[in-house]
């Protein structure tokens, strides 16, 4: 994506530089999403500190959680992240163009015959099963690359990984040395709950083949792992959510700090007697005469349907003049009706902006109203917004 640099054509879903056009974004775009750059980083450094002697790595994956893949990766290299993870070769051939010298790990396996995209841009295959690392040996054989591969151990979850078993067959290969594994990990089921017995369980799987693997690091915590205490966070942790500010501790208060903020403009304002009904299914009645604002995103822009009102139940909030207001009547594609009746007169006009997240609106509490989680609230942030990047450092500016 380019910088759009004349204010009077910017397309929305465009990447704008920090200052030069926000302005400009500000003034035209149906909906903003502010992406602070380095609260990432503080979130990272936190995690780091929490962690430390342990590594920690940045997961980038689903372009870094919907917050924009490249510049998340590029100014957490600069803050002195070695490390990342991505799901799929294109999103690798994306950092790497963003983050040339560090360690790019592709979690979702190694598909066959992709060795030579894999050298091509120095990536590291997660090898899951013993069919991957068969192939991956030959053509590693074949062509002298040793550019290194994760070994991922399943140890509870039944999703990626070799089994306990599979894993203390190739005990002899890596006491053999000379192996090629630059990593063993495995993945937590349910490290958010902090008491759940899944996770010992798998912390003790996971020792036992750690220890066996000598000399190999080991990572075993997601974000919320890191938080279930030192023992499960050995020589590297892999950290995705909680560095755009999803709450890693949903049993506690959340210790990260907010990295989203998503605006969208006010395009009408109209006023609706009582007993009357608002938006699609008629599911919402006015009790009243009442003020509406109606504001240009919707579930085209991720914003769940889930999230709407009807007369049994009240949907999420927006904040509109310092105030929340409930959402009136059904999400619909592009718009949302919001009651601004308690607001004074003229708080909220036409081309206003009104904030969905931010402001004390979490990305957890819309997760809460829309019936997932953050991670899919953010994934899920719409295409349709202009994107404006804050914070990072001068060499890690938004391209
Ligand atoms: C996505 C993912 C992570 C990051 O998980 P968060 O819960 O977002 O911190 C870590 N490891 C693996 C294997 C993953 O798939």
């Amino acid at each position: 994506m380019n910088i759009v640099s004349e204010p009077n054509s910017i397309p929305a879903g465009s990447v704008l530089s920090p200052e030069a056009n926000q302005a400009a974004a500000l003034a035209t775009a149906t909906g903003v999403l502010s992406v602070d750059l380095d609260a990432v980083v503080a979130n990272w450094r936190k995690l780091e500190k929490t962690a430390v002697p342990a590594e920690c790595a940045g997961v980038i994956k689903a372009d870094a959680y919907g917050c924009g893949l490249e510049p998340v990766a590029r100014a957490l290299a600069n803050a002195g992240c070695k490390t990342f993870f991505v799901a799929t070769l294109d999103e690798a051939r994306a950092a790497r163009a963003a983050i040339p010298s560090a360690a790019l790990y592709v979690l979702d396996g190694f598909i066959q015959n992709s060795g030579e995209a894999y050298a091509k841009i120095d990536a590291r295959p997660v090898i899951g099963d013993l069919n991957e690392l068969a192939e991956w040996d030959v053509f590693c054989r074949r062509t002298g690359w040793a550019g290194g591969a994760a070994i991922h151990i399943d140890t509870g979850m039944n999703r990626l990984g070799l089994t306990l078993a599979e894993a203390q067959g190739i005990i002899p290969r890596i006491n053999a040395g000379d192996h090629g594994i630059t990593l063993v990990m495995s993945h937590l089921a349910c490290a958010e709950s902090l008491n759940h017995p899944l996770n010992a369980r798998q912390l003790a799987s996971f020792r036992q083949i750690a220890s066996v693997f000598s000399g190999v690091p080991a990572s075993l915590a997601n974000s919320s792992g890191i938080f279930l205490g030192a023992p499960f966070q050995f020589d590297l942790v892999r950290p995705g959510a909680a560095l755009y500010g999803v709450n890693p501790t949903p049993e506690s208060d959340n210790p990260m700090q907010p990295v989203v903020e998503l605006k969208a403009r006010v395009v009408q304002i109209r006023d609706v007697e009582r007993g009357e009904s608002v938006g699609y299914g008629a599911t919402w009645t006015t009790r009243r005469p009442t003020r509406l604002a109606i504001v240009s995103a919707g579930y085209g822009d991720g914003y769940f349907r889930a999230g709407g009102s009807n007369d049994g139940t009240r949907g999420a909030e927006v904040m509109a003049a310092g105030k929340r207001c409930p959402i009136a009547g059904r999400i619909s594609m592009d718009l949302m009706a919001i009651d601004i009746t308690d607001l004074e007169k003229n708080a909220v006009r036409r081309g206003h902006l009104v904030t969905l997240i931010g402001d004390g609106i979490t990305v957890d509490e819309l997760a809460h109203h829309f019936g997932t989680i953050g991670y899919e609230v953010l994934t899920s942030l719409g295409s349709r917004y202009a994107r404006v990047y804050k914070g990072g450092t001068a060499d890690g500016a938004v391209g």
